[in-house]
């Protein structure tokens, strides 16, 4: 091998090749870490559940906006879509699903008259407390369509 083989070869190593499927690095969060900051942060540490990706790790299906992240009351488990585990998700986009999730065990359903409000008032005032709640809701729309096509 010549002296330029190894030069060439060396350089080649220092430049990976970004395709562009693989931009966004995968793999990027950690719940536990995300859900006990926010635990102590906004809850003073009083929330006991246990939170866990779901779904496939790369999937090209659609993903609906419902299905970013779900509370099972029953379980008092918290469960959020692999997809987010991107870096194409801002980590204040993953903390606000996240912080979101907590707020239905915190603030659970109430029982009206006709059906059972999950999304009440106090639901949303509580919500608007969280700290980034305008960066996140402000990313969420301009990137829906990003969102709704499962990226
Ligand atoms: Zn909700």
């Amino acid at each position: 091998m010549s002296w330029k083989d190894t030069f060439k070869k060396l350089l080649g190593k220092k430049k990976p090749v970004i395709k562009k499927s693989s931009f966004c690095e995968q793999g990027v969060y950690d719940l536990q870490q995300i859900f006990s900051e926010i635990n102590l942060q906004y809850f003073s540490g009083a929330l006991d559940l246990s939170i866990h990706w779901f779904g496939r790790k790369k999937t090209s299906r659609r993903i609906r906006r419902k299905v970013l992240g779900y509370y099972d009351s029953k379980n008092k488990r918290i469960k959020i879509h692999h997809s987010l585990n991107n870096s194409f998700y801002p980590p204040y986009f993953i903390a606000y699903v996240v912080y979101h999730e907590m707020l239905h065990s915190a603030e659970p359903p109430i029982q009206g008259l006709y059906k059972r409000k999950v999304h009440h008032k106090e639901f949303r005032d509580k919500e608007k407390l969280f700290h980034g709640y305008g960066q996140a809701k402000e990313w969420e729309k301009q990137n829906l369509e990003k969102i709704l096509n499962g990226r």
